[in-house]
């Protein structure tokens, strides 16, 4: 496995990676949920590249990146375990020298949920996987259904921009208890943890509600919000239930709806969804 940190390596390190070549973009500090997305591509692809940078674009004055968990050695040993050929650890300098000043925006869909609360988020995001396509060239990009907007954001800009790279999103991975997987869980202390489990029990009991035959979006909604307040230690931002294209906020009787919500549990902000109903092509793929 090749580690590189400057740019001309890595276009050097990719030339002569064989193709279809696999890229998942990271933020590091993985954990099972990162290694599902980088297995799948192992198991896809000829060839596999990682990227792990802390992107500042994508993290608003007040949150956490100067926090973000870092553990860039054990990250190499998981990598290099799963047979990974390249990984990319650019500098921040590097990525956003002095002058930068060209951005992507996705307009519509990043309107909604994360995005009308984290300003400028997805335009982060937008433009970082954009440097990572161009940089790798990847012929595939895999991406976790636990970012439900950003996988659905990522796919708009490919198909609008003409990338020649197919988007897979592959499922949430989750603790036994049904937590997501996620760097940010490991802020929380054990009470923490315990209260975490509600986002889950919340998601779960509006998809149980929809299975057993409720079709209206504010039951749906009601239900998650329901569930949330029975945890004195999570404060919901947002508990929503949102058209799973154009994700506008569902209200009335729905065929089916991407469920999702943020939460605070304590200091620490996490996100979650669940689908429910007939899948409609593009905005999940499950194994
Ligand atoms: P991050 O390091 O948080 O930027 O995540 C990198 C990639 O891993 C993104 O495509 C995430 O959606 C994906 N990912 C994060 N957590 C999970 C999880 N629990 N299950 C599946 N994919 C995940």
């Amino acid at each position: 496995m090749k580690v590189v940190v400057g740019l001309a390596e890595l276009r050097l390190a990719r030339e002569s990676l064989a193709n279809p070549m696999g890229l998942i973009t990271t933020m590091g500090f993985l954990h099972e949920g990162h290694l599902s997305l980088v297995r799948r591509a192992v198991q896809e692809c000829v060839s596999v590249g990682v990227s792990i940078f802390i992107n500042p674009a994508q993290f608003g004055p007040t949150e956490d990146l100067d926090n973000y968990p870092v553990d860039l050695e054990r990250d190499l040993d998981l990598l290099k375990a799963e047979q990974v050929d390249l990984v990319w650890t650019p500098t921040e300098a590097a990525m956003y020298g002095a002058g930068y000043q060209t951005w992507v925006e996705v307009e519509e869909l990043t309107r909604y949920l994360e995005g009308e609360i984290r300003e400028e988020h997805f335009r982060g995001v937008a433009t970082v996987v954009t440097k990572m396509f161009n940089s790798f060239q990847p012929n595939r990009a895999y991406f976790g259904q636990k970012d439900a907007q950003q996988a659905i954001v990522i796919r708009r800009m490919v198909q609008d921009l003409n990338f020649p790279i197919e988007v897979i999103v592959c499922p949430t991975l989750r603790e036994a208890d049904g937590l997501a997987m996620a760097s940010r869980n490991s802020y929380l202390n054990p009470d923490e943890r315990r209260a975490a489990t509600v986002i889950y029990r919340a998601l779960s009991a509006a998809n149980e509600l929809f299975n057993t035959g409720e079709r209206e979006a504010d039951g749906l909604r009601a239900e998650m919000v329901t569930l949330l307040r029975t945890e004195p230690l999570a404060r919901a931002e947002y508990a929503s239930v949102a058209d799973p294209e154009t994700l506008e906020e569902l209200h009335g009787p729905l065929e089916r709806a991407l469920l999702s919500m943020a939460v605070f549990i304590g200091e620490t902000r996490l996100i979650d969804n669940m689908t429910v109903g007939e899948e409609r092509g593009s905005y999940a793929v499950d194994d």
